[in-house]
């Protein structure tokens, strides 16, 4: 078992063994409190409602019918009842012990002490019954362990729950450790798993290997951890490549207007060619080749530098999405072209880099403008496939070569077709927009349309 799995299952056994610890405690602390006095307080209310009855017979009856019903309930709660010595009822207790009953008298003290509550009454001296200050003698409770049997009872009964309570709790707990165990354990693994995953995934880039997986099962915040993660490493990939091969890169494509130059100024200066306007504006052109070059490297620089910056954010694609096409909607009818799209209702949460994701739009859609002719149309669509983002961008314009389909999104690559046409373009825009598909996660392509172009880019979600 690998070790975060082991903190997360421990932790929670831990947790369950706590809880069930401290509710155990508190039940015992709490019964041992409230359940005697509430015992008590049942007592009490049996109490009062004996003075309530013994008031009514008092009124209705007479004296000797209220000593007949102390007697009675005495005799149904097993209690003694000693009516006040000298009363002329005290014929009913002719069989009863004199002294012992003179005792008891004593402890009670004359039998003359002001009523109070039966939870106050020191019970040990029995309870005396008093109405409408007419002493109507002690009720007094068997003794047991030296004390009135009612206290014993009323903990015999608390112990008796308690232990009761107790001997659910135990198997009750072993249940409850079991099944925490079981749900644990699954719960540590589906936590555990992906991320374990995932950071096998990451370990790989110290490696130098930049083909990061997002596992499938990651979601929320692990997941958009795992595609910044994935980001990062195409970036890095990406920043890799380029470091290897932008030297290279441009030193070719600087290479031939260098050279063309070069023979044109020796010409020049050998006399071979003249100094018209027409070789003047041929080493124009070459100058301004060289230019647009070195402005693109510096594109390309600033726009490297913006790469380690990783921002996933979850944004409200409809909004978003049409806010972005609607600028483009008036670039491409001032240009005369048709432009249309088409935004799923479905993409209320995405995951996107929105710089990136300009980046991406901006160079498919000025492509799409750049190489359809007027009356032309543009159609972008977005949506939410089997947890891709996809944009499409479709245009009727001159289309790309079937053979050329995959060297286009190479740098510098520009098709015979765009060079014919004054477009000015680099070679380099599509190039960009894969690398940074790439370091999304994602994948662009060209697909076949009936006319002009169909850019596909699908972005993990
Ligand atoms: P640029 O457009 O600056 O030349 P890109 O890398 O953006 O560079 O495009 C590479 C080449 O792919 C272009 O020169 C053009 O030949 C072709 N291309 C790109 N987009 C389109 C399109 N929408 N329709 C036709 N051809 C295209």
């Amino acid at each position: 078992m690998n070790n975060l799995r082991f903190r997360i299952f421990i932790s929670i056994i831990i947790l369950l063994i706590v809880g069930l610890a401290a509710i155990t405690l508190l039940f015992n602390y709490g019964l041992d409190r409230y359940f005697s006095d509430y015992q008590m307080q049942e007592e009490a209310a049996n109490i009062n409602r004996l003075e309530r009855q013994v008031t009514e017979i008092y009124e209705t009856d007479g004296e000797a019918a209220v000593f007949d019903h102390l007697e009675q309930f005495a005799r149904i709660n097993q209690l003694e009842y000693i009516a006040e010595p000298g009363n002329d009822h005290m014929d009913h207790h002719e069989a009863m012990d004199q002294e012992m009953m003179d005792n008891r008298w004593m402890r009670q003290g004359n039998g003359r002490r002001m009523m109070q509550s039966f939870e106050e009454a020191d019970l040990s001296q029995g309870y005396n019954i008093v109405i409408n200050d007419r002493d109507f003698g002690i009720l007094i409770w068997p003794e047991r362990d030296g004390q009135p049997a009612i206290y014993s009872e009323i903990a015999e009964q608390t112990a008796n729950f308690r232990n009761e309570i107790n001997s659910f709790i135990l198997p009750l707990g072993l249940v409850m450790i079991f099944a925490g165990g079981l749900i644990s354990f699954w719960l540590s693994r589906r936590l555990a798993l992906p991320v374990n995953k995932l950071a096998d995934e990451v370990s790989k880039l110290g490696e130098g290997d930049y083909e990061i997986e997002v596992p499938e099962k990651l979601s929320g915040e692990l997941r958009r951890l795992g595609l910044a993660i994935k980001s990062l490493a195409g970036r890095l990939k990406y920043l890799e490549k380029i470091r290897r091969e932008s030297a290279a890169d441009f030193s070719h494509e600087l290479r031939t207007p260098l050279h063309n130059l070069k023979s044109t100024v020796e010409a020049l200066e050998d006399g071979i060619l003249e100094m018209n306007e027409e070789n003047l504006e041929s080493i124009n052109e070459e100058v301004e080749r060289i230019t647009t070059l070195t402005g693109q490297l510096t594109e390309l620089v600033e726009f490297e530098k913006k790469l380690t910056d990783i921002n996933i954010e979850i944004v409200d694609g409809s909004q978003y999405f049409s806010g972005l096409l609607n600028s483009y909607k008036k670039k491409a009818e001032y240009e005369k072209i048709d432009f249309n799209y088409e935004i799923s209702s479905k993409l209320d949460k995405i995951n996107i880099d929105k710089q990136a994701v300009e980046i991406i739009l901006n160079n498919l859609i000025s492509n799409a403008i750049k190489y359809t002719e007027e009356d032309g149309s543009i159609e972008v669509r977005v949506n939410l496939e089997d947890k891709d983002l996809k944009i499409e961008v479709e245009d009727t314009g001159i289309g790309v070569p079937e053979a050329e389909k995959d060297l286009i999104f190479e740098r510098f690559y520009r098709t015979d077709r765009s060079r014919s046409r004054e477009t000015g373009g680099s070679g380099l825009g599509l190039a960009i927009t894969r690398e940074i598909v790439a370091a999304l996660g994602g994948n662009i392509s060209l697909e076949d349309c009936d006319k002009g172009s169909n850019f596909i880019v699908e972005l993990p979600q």
